[in-house]
């Protein structure tokens, strides 16, 4: 690589690494995901999105006015080729605290589910089970998860599709039983940023099929859909993205969320009155990389 080619790609990767940081730091205070005092447990796959989490997380730790601990956690379910040095090796360089629990959930999944059938929703119970238990052991306070936009948004349509509702993947979430308070640090991050990101950072992958199982499909699919509306009408994604961020309930027929039955002339309704209105879409503009974080930083403040 020339000179001068090998300070533009630096001059990118700076960029790209700051835009990274910013976006995870303004989720982290938009949705209050750390505070004072807490001890995080980083779940740590082996994939890109765990490995820039963590990576992300302290960097963090080191300029937040808060103090908070990280540690990571690596569930090994002895899916066969799991390469159990790999994230021991990358972890005893970073010098963090970690614990890898073993764990053998891929015999049990596949004793269980019969051969052919997708195997990945007993296998995510039984993984939540685990990690809510050792969060317990380990005193954590919180758990990070490496879910990013793109996944919220795909959880999104996956919900709408094939579950008929409008519900995505949240940012904050407490566990049904009250006891564990998930976050998702990169809710803002693009899943595109992460990979060009993990490549350049040469975190050392572990392949994410090693249970045989089939990529579901439903979701390759929303995948594929959302890609192909984002060639033919660049920035829909980040519209989207937006959107799931401006809710009006009273603007849409969920009877529980609004109270249509009482609603009374006189009655001022935040969202605007367009019954009468000709929908007003506004024109979708073409968002390079940079404007488009822009965009997003703008829409969260
Ligand atoms: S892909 Fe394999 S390891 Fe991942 S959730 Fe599905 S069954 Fe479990």
């Amino acid at each position: 690589m020339s000179h001068s080619a090998e300070a533009k790609a630096q001059y990118n990767f700076n960029k790209l690494q700051k835009r990274l940081r910013r976006l995870t730091g303004q989720a982290v205070m938009d949705f209050n995901m750390i505070e004072d005092g807490d001890r995080i447990m980083v779940c740590l796959s082996g994939g890109k999105d765990s490995y820039t989490l963590l990576d992300t997380l302290q960097h963090l730790q080191r300029v937040a006015p808060v103090k908070f601990d990280l540690f990571a956690i690596n569930l090994d379910q002895k899916q066969p080729g799991f390469p159990e040095h790999v994230l021991p090796e990358y972890l005893d360089k970073l010098g963090i605290e970690y614990k890898i629990v073993e764990e053998d959930t891929y015999s049990i999944v596949t004793d269980i589910i019969p051969e052919g059938k997708t195997t990945c929703s007993l296998c995510s119970r039984l993984r939540r089970g685990i990690l809510y238990r050792t969060a317990k052991e380990m005193g954590a306070t919180k758990i990070a998860l490496g879910h990013h936009r793109d996944d919220m948004i795909e959880t999104l349509f996956l919900n709408m599709f094939y579950g008929g509702k409008l519900k995505s993947m949240p940012a904050k979430l407490m566990s049904d039983n009250g006891e564990h308070m998930v976050i998702r640090p990169l809710a803002y991050c693009k899943e595109v940023d992460i990979e060009k990101y993990a490549e350049r950072m040469e975190f050392p992958i572990i392949p994410c099929n090693l249970c045989g199982s089939q990529e579901n499909l439903q979701r390759k699919h929303t995948k594929a859909m959302l890609a192909e509306w984002n060639k033919q009408h660049p920035g829909r994604i980040e519209s989207i993205f937006t959107a799931m961020q401006n809710v009006v309930p009273s603007h849409l027929a969920d009877k529980d969320l609004f109270n249509f039955k009482d609603l009374q002339t006189g009655d001022v309704i935040d969202g605007g009155d367009i019954a009468l209105d000709k929908p007003d879409i506004p024109k979708q503009p073409a968002l390079d990389d940079e404007h488009i974080s822009d965009v997003v930083t703008i829409n969260l403040s």
